[in-house]
């Protein structure tokens, strides 16, 4: 659990995960498959729950994708996977959740941009109809408020509004305050129209991370319904990894966010798990929660000149991701551990003590022998070519001893 302090905010259940509240920040991602696709979307919501994603997001546009929303949690169950899957509606969600009882009862929440219900005075029927099928179903909402899609006509009011003002703040002032204020505008709404308090989650994405951080702290300090935080069109690569975690460590460390996503743009045939994995790292770096041993290794330099140790510090990485579906459930607190590889002497034994258990391999001109330290006393020293078998074996039979060995 957070050793920070966190803000204070009610509890809201999306099926069995309960956000908010104090609970430990929960890590939840979105598809990309094309949702009337039954067996790609089930088979990708799968892979993002086993990599750790506690909650999925699946895009509802169209009547073929809400009638397979039913279908894909049948298909999840015979996976083994009970995920809350929440559904992403724009434009036409009231017509989609009217036109599909199944599909409002199999989701565990809906999303509803207020910017995207409808224009005029189709807007306050449209956006009341999903509210009511919200509390016909007793589903918690999110209202996912994007600057990219904000309300115009909210927008226009309070640059209107500013204009008269005898000191009007700038321009970007008021898009910020626009945000905040659709959220909480229509929230007030919601509830009015019989949603209960504890069943509604707010986020107000933007893109800037200077934004973010700006548009959340407002937030948080004007209601206390649970936060969904997340940089929204986050980028690609490095590029999007930084920029989400710039503003939301930030944020998380002020006790702001009950719950992340990543908005990683993957690349084409890449793997959609890696926002799932970035959001943890985030959480587990900062000290907010763990969820998979973490491997502590040097950078290199010209004490390195063969690739032997970043070859061993990947395949120990990848070694121990392999292993958490079992491990959690058989060596619970294994999450914790830390695991050092080091490429030398100069801080290798060091560090390595550090670790719960490491391994310090020899740097260019220094004998061929790797000692491997546990709970920071020197235990055996690997030679040979099969130090990488020999240091998995050891990681092995550490985790078995250390987290003991619940019946899977
Ligand atoms: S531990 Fe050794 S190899 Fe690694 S960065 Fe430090 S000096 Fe270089």
């Amino acid at each position: 659990m957070s050793p920070l302090h966190r803000r204070p905010s009610v509890q809201v259940s999306i099926g069995p995960v309960v956000m908010g509240g104090g609970q430990p920040v929960v890590v939840q991602s979105m598809t990309n498959t094309d949702t009337a696709d039954v067996e790609a979307t089930a088979l990708q919501v799968h892979a993002l729950a086993q990599a750790g994603s506690e909650i999925v997001r699946v895009t509802v546009n169209t009547d073929e994708a809400a009638a397979a929303v039913p279908v894909i949690v049948e298909r999840l169950a015979q996976l083994g996977t009970r995920v809350p899957i929440v559904g992403d509606f724009h434009f036409n969600g009231h017509k989609l959740l009217r036109a599909h009882p199944a599909c409002a009862e199999a989701l565990a929440k809906y999303r509803i941009n207020p910017g995207n219900v409808g224009r005029g005075s189709k807007r306050d029927p449209q956006f009341a109809e999903m509210i009511e099928t919200a509390c016909r179903w007793s589903k918690p909402v999110r209202i996912g408020v994007n600057w990219g899609s904000l309300d115009q006509e909210l927008l226009t009011r309070l640059m209107d509004e500013n204009s008269r003002r005898s000191a009007p703040l700038d321009a970007n002032d008021v898009m910020r305050e626009a945000i905040v204020v659709s959220a909480l505008e229509s929230a007030r709404r919601a509830e009015e129209l019989g949603l209960p308090h504890d069943r509604i989650v707010i986020s107000c994405k933007v893109s800037g991370v200077q934004d973010l951080i700006a548009v959340y702290r407002n937030i948080a300090a004007r209601c206390d319904y649970p936060l969904h935080l997340g940089l929204t069109e986050a980028g690609m690569g490095s590029k999007g990894i930084v920029a989400s975690t710039a503003a939301m460590a930030v944020l998380l460390q002020e006790g702001i966010g009950d719950t992340i996503r990543v908005s990683l743009t993957p690349e084409p045939g890449g793997d959609r798990t890696r926002e799932v994995i970035v959001a943890q790292e985030i959480l587990q770096t900062m000290g907010l929660r763990s969820f998979t041993p973490m491997v502590v290794a040097c950078p290199g330099c010209g004490r390195t000149t063969s690739t032997y140790f970043q070859e061993l510090a990947e395949k120990i990485q990848s070694h121990l991701r392999q292993r958490m579906p079992e491990w959690r459930l058989r060596h619970p607190g294994v999450e914790r551990m830390t695991v050092a590889v080091m490429g030398c002497v100069v801080n290798g034994p060091g560090e390595s003590k550090h670790a719960n258990i490491g391994i310090s391999l020899p740097g260019t001109g220094e004998r061929p022998v790797a000692p491997v330290y546990v709970d920071g006393e020197k235990g055996p020293t690997l030679k040979g070519d099969r130090i990488a078998e020999e240091f998995q074996q050891l990681v092995e039979e550490y985790v078995e001893r250390t987290y003991g060995g619940r019946a899977a």
